[in-house]
């Protein structure tokens, strides 16, 4: 059900004194926000039932930033998407950009992760998103179409209202660079032609927008009609400047 979404993706950063601090100054102003949007907090797997505790009585959804393409058994140091579903999570990144690029992640282990996610009835945020080489060779509308296509091959029927996609371009990724609310908005119209194209309800898909959103830019992007809200990484680490973003959702 395509509604506006802002993610909070802390990386690979936190303690569990920065759950008590950071959920403890965004519990009240995110619960009392007016404008409708969903919040997605996306700590490290091993804070999740850290954050539930401190999220427990809000509205604040959960989520993890990595699932195993396989349902259980010998794959050490893998956390299975029905634990993560056990653990209080409803929703899951998948093939982000640093998982592609630092772990060798290709578009066949995203459909597989996301095949997991659905039938432990997690929400899929699927990231997708060219490289600056891919950009400058005209290549970005081909790349995001092939990694949307080939992740959600297998995603139809029901399986659509899990699914959101997250369209980051990787040069934008923590670099202080970001997309022009204009060419985000091409790219995110051109990901809903796919959608249809592949048979998905394609208006009722969520399209987050990620890469260096700041409580500066976030109102411009925000405010574009195929984008629904935004995946947010450093900005998601600093309360007063996470809370300005979903206000401006
Ligand atoms: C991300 O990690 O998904 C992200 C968009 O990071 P940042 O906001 O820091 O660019």
């Amino acid at each position: 059900m395509r509604r506006t979404l802002v993610a909070a993706n802390w990386k690979m950063n936190g303690s569990k004194d920065l759950v008590q601090s950071l959920i403890g100054e965004l519990r009240e102003p995110l619960s009392s926000l007016d404008n409708g949007v969903g919040v997605v907090i996306i700590p490290p797997a091993l804070y999740v039932s850290d954050v539930s505790e401190r999220l427990a009585g809000t509205s604040l959804a959960l989520g993890v930033q990595n699932i195993a393409r396989w349902d259980s058994g010998a794959y050490t140091g893998e956390i299975a998407a029905a634990m993560v579903a056990d653990a209080g999570a409803r929703y899951t990144l998948i093939g982000h950009s640093e998982r592609r690029q630092l772990f060798g992640e290709t578009d066949d282990d995203v459909a597989e992760k996301v095949q997991q996610a659905l039938n432990s009835k997690l929400t899929v945020i699927l990231c997708v998103g060219e490289t600056l080489e891919e950009r400058q060779g005209g290549l970005a509308g081909q790349v995001v179409r092939n990694q949307i296509s080939r992740g959600l091959a297998g995603v139809s029927g029901q399986g659509w209202q899990s699914v959101v996609i997250a369209y980051e371009p990787v040069w934008a990724i923590g670099t202080g660079k970001t997309a022009t609310s204009d060419d985000a908005q091409a790219m995110h119209r051109e990901i809903r032609s796919l959608l249809a194209e592949l048979g998905a309800p394609a208006d009722d898909v969520s399209l987050l927008y990620g890469g260096s959103v700041k409580p500066d830019n976030a109102a411009a992007l925000f405010a574009q009609p195929d984008i629904d809200g935004g995946l947010i990484g450093g900005a998601s680490l600093n309360a007063q400047d996470f809370i300005r973003i979903c206000q401006s959702a």
